[in-house]
């Protein structure tokens, strides 16, 4: 059956967990060719098998501007163009501003912003020109934010920041680029199953656990269903921004 994005080349970064490995999963459901980033080479090779075809596997830590670069040219070396980027790696340390690892912080802004950033900035010549020539004629950035791009709180602050600035980041990007057609679009998700927490210190795990008792959170797959609606529009449409929480979030 033909595919919706048959032809087209995706990159995924943040692919070997999580919300990143189900969109990878499901993008390539819909025909595109995959390339998957992230440090956890295994994790990845592993999924490019389950995918089958001719997913590309790529080990970088975008927090090194120049590797996360480096994989943008070699994705474009190895698949001979770029349609799609996810901008989905992230890192979530919660915890109050008074009592945390300043590494935390650091380390927040750069898997977070820098990673983007340096993604982006790669990848847009290659949209741009994915655009022009190719038979589908649009191209897609979409960055994976959280609704705490949207709303502050007290023991989120450096996270807020970078999905706040990452929103910002999007939406003059999206004003530069959309009369070309390379659409620039950010998906929010809430609460959703992933290994986003485990990086959390003890007690900021366990509140974070509790909260996950009380409701019932969202699948990865329910928000790579969100960004693949998003990328398989018709390229008169551009789909800006996705804010999905679970139903029992407030
Ligand atoms: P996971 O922890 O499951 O996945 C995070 C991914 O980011 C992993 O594949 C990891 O790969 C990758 N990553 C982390 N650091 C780096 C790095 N330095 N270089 C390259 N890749 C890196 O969490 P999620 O799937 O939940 O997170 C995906 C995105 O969704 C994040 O941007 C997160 O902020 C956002 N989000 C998640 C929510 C949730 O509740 N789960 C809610 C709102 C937003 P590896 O370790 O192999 O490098």
């Amino acid at each position: 059956m033909a595919g919706r994005l048959d032809g087209t080349v995706a990159l995924v970064t943040g692919a070997s967990s999580g919300i990143g490995e189900a969109t990878a999963v499901a993008l390539a459901a819909e025909g595109a060719r995959l390339v998957l980033v992230a440090r956890r080479r295994d994790r990845l090779e592993a999924l490019a098998s389950r995918i089958g075809g001719d997913a590309v596997v790529i080990e970088a830590d975008v927090t090194d501007a120049a590797q996360a670069q480096a994989a943008v040219a070699q994705a474009v070396e190895v698949a001979g163009r770029l349609d799609i980027v996810i901008n989905n790696a992230g890192v979530m340390l919660l915890g109050p501003a008074e009592e945390a690892p300043y590494e935390e912080w650091e380390r927040m802004v750069a898997v977070n912003v820098t990673g983007v950033l340096a993604t982006t900035y790669a990848a847009l010549p290659h949209l741009l020109s994915a655009a022009e020539t190719a038979e589908r004629r649009v191209a897609d950035v979409v960055t994976i934010s959280s609704t705490a791009g949207r709303i502050a709180r007290a023991g989120s602050g450096v996270y807020n920041l970078t999905k706040f600035g990452v929103g910002a980041f999007s939406e003059a990007l999206r004003q530069e680029v959309t009369k070309r057609h390379v659409r620039v679009g950010l998906v929010e998700p809430g609460a959703t199953v992933s290994e986003l927490r485990d990086h959390l210190r003890a007690p900021i795990r366990d509140a974070q656990a509790e909260r996950f008792r009380t409701m019932e959170p969202l699948e990865a797959t329910d928000i790579a269903e969100a960004v693949v609606y998003m990328v398989t529009r018709d390229r008169r449409q551009a789909v800006n921004e996705m804010l999905i929480r679970p139903t029992e979030q407030e």
